[in-house]
C-alpha cells in the first residue's frame, strides 16, 4: 500500500509498532479504498510515549530559545520543500482536493513552525522594580509534557498549530491525531527529527477516543490542547480539571454571516462559498447561518446558485477539481441526515441536496433558503456542505438572532457601511470575526472561540501564554523586617 507508514506510532525519534492495538483502516474518501492499516496505541505504547516526552523535556527546555527556534524553522523549510508530497498524502487521508491541500495544509503547518520558531528566542520574563532597590523578576517557564488531540479536517495543520508553540516554549508533546486521518502527523514528527529535534520532543500515537482519554488523565501531563467537537471538549476539559491541567479547547461552531443590502453581492457570495463549501464544508469556523437582508435575498440566491454550478466536483487528485468528498462514510451520512431534516422541517432547497452517484463519499454543495431560527439545520453544527440562508429586516433583529446560539467560534458581516460593520462586530459574541471577508486563519492572528466553542487561543503571540507559565521571583536588596 502506497501510503502505509513504516509503523503506527512515532516515539522517541523512531517508528514503533504494537500489533496488539485495535486495527485502524485508513480509507481514501474519494474511492472508499483502504490505503493504510494501523493500530491503536496499547497501554504499553501510551506509557512509552509519555515516558519519552517526560524524559526529553528538561534538556529541550534547557536549550536556548535560539536553538529551539532554529530547529522549528528548519522543519518549516523541509515542510515547504516537500509540500507537494505532503499534500498528496493529506488529500488521500482527508479527501480534500489537491488544489486545497497544496495551499492550506502543509503550508499552514510550515507557517506555524516558522512563526513560533522565530518567536522562541524572544520569550522572556520581565523586571518589576518595587522601590528601595527591591525588585521582582519573572521567568517564563515551559509547562512540561503537553498532549495534543486533533480532529480530522486539517490533520497536518492541527499537528503543527499545537506542536510549534508547545515546542517553542520548551515543552514536549504527545500528539494523537483523529483515527480517521492518522497519516500526516507521523510526517510532521519525522520532519522535526530530521530538522534536529531531540528524541522524544514530539511523539505521535494513534488511537480512538480511549487513547486520548488515557493521555488526558495521566499525571505526567501538564496541558491538553484539543481540536474537536463540543461533547468531546466537555469530557476532555472535565478530565483535565481533575488534575488542574492547562487546557486549550478549539471546538465546534454554528457561526453567523450577515449580508446587508448595501454589501457587494459578489464578495458576499464569495465569502459564503468559502465559509460553507471549502473542504466540503468541514471547517469549524464556517458561517453556516447566512442572514441575508430581505431586499437582496433573491439576487443573492440567484448569484450563489450560478456560482455553485461552476464548482468542479470529482477526483480530488485532479488539480482542476475544487470540491471533493467528505472525509468518511459516517460524516457523509451525518450531512445527508441533516439535509433530510432540512427538507422535512420545511426549508426551501435551492441547490444540491443529494449524495453524488459515484464511488466515495460525495455530497452535493447544498443550499437551503427560508430557514428559520428554530430549524435543526440552523441550530446544530452539521460539519458538511450545507448552507442555511435566513432572511432578516433590521440590524437590531439580526444581531440578536446571530448571537442566539450556544456557540461562539466565528462571525462575519458584509456591508459597505463602515460604522455599521464595526458596530456589528463589537456586538458579536464570537472569538474570531470578519468584516467583508471570511475564514482566514493566518498564524499571525489569534484564532479561537467564545461560549461553548472553546477556551484559549491558537496562533499569534497569545498562544505562547497558553503553553508557558510565569514564575515570580521576589528579590530583597534590604534587611528583612519582622515584627518580633
Ligand atoms: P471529535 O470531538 O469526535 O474528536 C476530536 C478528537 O478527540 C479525536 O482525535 C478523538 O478521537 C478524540 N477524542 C474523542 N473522545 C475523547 C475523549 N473522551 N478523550 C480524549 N480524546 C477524545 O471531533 P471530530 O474529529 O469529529 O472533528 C470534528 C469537530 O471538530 C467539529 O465539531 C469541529 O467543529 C471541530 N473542529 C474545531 C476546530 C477549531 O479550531 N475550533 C477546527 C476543526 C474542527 P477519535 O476520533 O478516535 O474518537
Amino acid at each position: 500500500m502506497k501510503f502505509q507508514p513504516r509503523a503506527s506510532h512515532f516515539i522517541d525519534g523512531e517508528y514503533v509498532e504494537d500489533t496488539n492495538g485495535a486495527a485502524i483502516e485508513v480509507i481514501y474518501p474519494a474511492t472508499g479504498e483502504v490505503i493504510a492499516r494501523l493500530h491503536s496505541a496499547t497501554p504499553a505504547i501510551v506509557e512509552q510515549a509519555l515516558n519519552s516526552a517526560k524524559n526529553a523535556q528538561a534538556a529541550w527546555a534547557a536549550l536556548s530559545g535560539t536553538e529551539r527556534g532554529r530547529i522549528l524553522r528548519r522543519a518549516s523549510d523541509i515542510m515547504r520543500e516537500r509540500n507537494y508530497d505532503l499534500s498528496v498524502l493529506e488529500t488521500h487521508d482527508t479527501g480534500k482536493p489537491i488544489q486545497e491541500t497544496t495551499v492550506a495544509d502543509a503550508t499552514s503547518g510550515a507557517d506555524a513552525l516558522e512563526y513560533f520558531g522565530g518567536l522562541a528566542a524572544s520569550l522572556t520574563g520581565e523586571h518589576i522594580p518595587l522601590g528601595g532597590g527591591d525588585f521582582v523578576y519573572t521567568i517564563r517557564e515551559a509547562l512540561g509534557v503537553c498532549v495534543g488531540i486533533g480532529a480530522w479536517n486539517y490533520p497536518t495543520q492541527i499537528a503543527c498549530w499545537k506542536g510549534a508553540p508547545a515546542l517553542a516554549c520548551g515543552n514536549t508533546m504527545v500528539f494523537k491525531p483523529s483515527e480517521t486521518t492518522p497519516l500526516s502527523a507521523l510526517k510532521v514528527a519525522e520532519i522535526l527529527v530530521e530538522a534536529g529535534a531531540p528524541k522524544g520532543v514530539y511523539n505521535v500515537i494513534q488511537g480512538y477516543g480511549d487513547v486520548g482519554a488515557s493521555l488526558v488523565s495521566d499525571p505526567r501531563v501538564a496541558k491538553v490542547s484539543l481540536t474537536g467537537s463540543v461533547p468531546t471538549g466537555r469530557k476532555v476539559y472535565a478530565a483535565a480539571a481533575d488534575g488542574m491541567k492547562h487546557v486549550t479547547m478549539e471546538l465546534g461552531g454554528k457561526s453567523p454571516m450577515i449580508v446587508f443590502d448595501d454589501a457587494d453581492i459578489e464578495n458576499a457570495v464569495s465569502g459564503a462559498i468559502l465559509g460553507n463549501f471549502y473542504s466540503s464544508g468541514q471547517v469549524c469556523s464556517n458561517g453556516t447561518r447566512v442572514f441575508v437582508q430581505k431586499g437582496i435575498k433573491e439576487a443573492f440566491l440567484k448569484r450563489l446558485s450560478e456560482r455553485l454550478a461552476h464548482a468542479k466536483i470529482g477526483d480530488p487528485m485532479d488539480e482542476d477539481v475544487s470540491f471533493g468528498p467528505m472525509v468518511s462514510e459516517n460524516q457523509m451520512n451525518i450531512a445527508l441526515g441533516y439535509i433530510e431534516k432540512g427538507k422535512a422541517e420545511g426549508a426551501r432547497l435551492v441547490y444540491g441536496g443529494e449524495r453524488i452517484e459515484r464511488d466515495g463519499y460525495f455530497v452535493q454543495p447544498t443550499v437551503f433558503a427560508d430557514v428559520t431560527d428554530n430549524m435543526t439545520i440552523a441550530r446544530e453544527e452539521i460539519f458538511g456542505p450545507v448552507m442555511s440562508v435566513l432572511d432578516f429586516e433590521t440590524e437590531e433583529e439580526v444581531m440578536a438572532r446571530a448571537n442566539d446560539t450556544e456557540f461562539g467560534l466565528a462571525a462575519g458581516v458584509f456591508t459597505n457601511d463602515l460604522t455599521r460593520a464595526h458596530r456589528i462586530v463589537a456586538g458579536f459574541e464570537a472569538g474570531t470575526c470578519y468584516i467583508n471577508t471570511y475564514n482566514l486563519a493566518p498564524v499571525e492572528a489569534p484564532f479561537g472561540g467564545s461560549k461553548m466553542s472553546g477556551v484559549g487561543r491558537e496562533n499569534s503571540k497569545l498562544a505562547i501564554n497558553h503553553f508557558s507559565e510565569m514564575k515570580t521571583v521576589f528579590v530583597s536588596m534590604n534587611d528583612v523586617e519582622a515584627p518580633y
